[in-house]
């Protein structure tokens, strides 16, 4: 049976993966939309480390496997090819494309395998390990083992991608040979499994999520139980697996004495009681200090690996909308202010141009996770230099509302997160964000990079646009609307 780089890969990650990829792949999750746009990132990254090995030439795969290998030894023996890219090589039972290879004047060879991440990851290490053994092994003298990922200090001036400077190259060789004799048992192992009539019977664990999240997660990690102990905030493995080992998964059968924090005690209770836990008095204290007018914020933003605009860096967050409520003095009805960008123009001046315009001179900004809204302002202060007093005055009015209710709040319902998603409901039972087109900021970015893409009809675009709104708007009411009910409950009347 031959074995797949990839393949190679997920069995290093957990034997029963490999199993089911082999021979139960019907049962996989197929990729979503967010899976689909990482496979498209890590393409774009992949084209663009191309302009590192100029006379590169591509091996096509279109005419099958065997004419691909066939193609590549041709494409190594001819003195006159730089570089090979998309290689096919194949020893024993394992089977690899290699990104590039480039040839050294002395005939030799260099393996290099690119990433879009932006550092060295511990499982790279197994991935480029097995393409370096397969290549050496089909007679190739190979000189280095390489990694190309992201610079993530790389900062884009304008005009063409530096692909010399948007890259790093990590030399890897000496910590290859070293894994040489893990490779050789990890192989056995593989074999050894894909041979068994059945999945080997592995427990869920961290190695469903860690280096990747696994396709087979929903089969082995059944729901959970809305008091399971993994709803305690921010429990750690440790402690989750303490109680594991006592029999203990619901929340309801942890003992008093258990070593909890204040926060998953206070959690504990809730559940147990199932009734919401306030510190009315430190609640009234802390949203005392809120000045009028409140105005409610909210931004969405991408983060591109390859940067758009002059200025920025891999990754860097990209700010495309804002929403802002509005409320000029206690139970006054909240006024809407929003802004969209609707095309691939950088969105930046404008962004934050309306958005100082929305916000005045005075009183407090309420955000819901302050830290954010704060960095993407500090970088558009970096960016847009005019506008950096202007913004240093806002950050200043900037009140976060997410400690607020992560210390004086705790709902049955948040099931351990303190995040607005969980929040709203919880607290806002006539409000949440289920049904909703785009209802959450990684499905938001997808949405806006649909919206400004070319050939979008007008009925699409307008539908993108409205969902877009829609969601962002809902973010800012509901700020509104959590306020309000941790205003009652801090007063003392829950049920106004
Ligand atoms: S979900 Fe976890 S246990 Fe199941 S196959 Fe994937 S990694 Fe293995």
């Amino acid at each position: 049976m031959r074995i797949s780089k990839s393949k190679f890969v997920a069995g290093v990650q957990c034997l029963k993966r490999l199993y089911l990829l082999v021979h139960e792949p019907e049962l996989a999750a197929q990729p979503d939309a967010a899976d689909e746009a990482i496979i498209e990132q890590g393409r774009d990254v992949g084209m663009l480390a191309r302009q590192l090995f100029p006379g590169g030439v591509e091996v096509d795969g279109s005419g099958g496997l065997e004419q691909a290998i066939r193609t590549t030894r041709e494409l190594i023996a001819n003195r006159e090819v730089p570089a090979i890219l998309e290689g096919a090589f194949e020893h024993g039972d394992i089977v690899v494309r290699t990104d590039v290879l480039q040839r050294r004047r002395d005939n030799r060879w260099r393996l290099i395998e690119v990433k879009s991440t932006t550092a060295l990851r511990d499982h790279h290490l197994e991935d480029v390990a097995i393409q370096s053994r397969v290549v050496s092994r089909s007679g190739v003298d190979l000189a280095s083992v390489c990694l190309a990922h992201v610079n993530r200090g790389y900062v884009f001036q304008g005009g063409a991608i530096d692909a010399r400077r948007f890259f790093r190259i990590r030399n890897l060789t000496r910590r290859i040979a070293r894994l040489d004799p893990k490779l050789t048992f990890q192989l056995r192992a593989e074999l050894t499994v894909l041979a068994m009539p059945s999945a080997p019977d592995i427990p869920a664990g961290s190695q469903c999520t860690d280096p990747v999240t696994c396709e087979f997660y929903d089969r082995c990690n059944p729901p959970r139980s809305d008091d399971h102990i993994g709803y305690l905030p921010r429990i750690h493995a440790v402690a989750m697996e303490e109680l594991t080992e006592m029999g203990i998964v619901s929340i309801h059968d942890i003992p008093d004495d258990f070593p909890l924090n204040e926060r998953q005690r206070r959690a504990c209770i809730a559940v147990q009681t199932a009734e919401p836990w306030y510190d009315t008095a430190e609640l009234g204290k802390e949203l005392e200090s809120m000045k009028y007018p409140l105005y409610f914020m909210d931004f969405e933003t991408v983060n591109p690996c390859v940067p758009r605009f002059p200025g920025m860096r891999p990754y860097d967050q990209l700010p495309f909308q804002w929403s802002v409520h509005v409320q000029r003095a206690p139970d006054a009805a909240p006024e809407h202010f929003e802004f969209l960008a609707t095309d691939a123009n950088d969105p930046r001046g404008e962004f934050i141009n309306s958005l100082c315009a929305a916000l005045d001179e005075s009183g407090s900004i309420v955000v819901y996770n302050a830290g954010f809204e704060s960095s993407r302002l500090s970088e558009l202060a970096a960016w847009l230099p005019e506008f950096s007093e202007r913004i240093e005055r806002i950050q200043r009015r900037l009140f976060d509302l997410l400690p607020v209710v992560r210390n004086n709040v705790y709902h049955p319902a948040f099931a351990g997160s303190y995040s607005l998603k969980a929040v709203l409901p919880a607290l806002v039972p006539d409000m949440s964000y289920a049904g909703m087109q785009v209802a959450d900021g990684q499905s938001a970015g997808l949405a806006w990079e649909s919206l400004i893409r070319d050939g979008l009809d007008q009925a699409e675009h307008d539908t993108i646009r409205k969902a877009l709104l829609d969601y962002c708007g809902q973010d800012t009411l509901a700020l509104v609307k959590v306020l309000e009910k941790l205003k009652l409950e801090a007063r003392g009347c829950p049920q106004k």
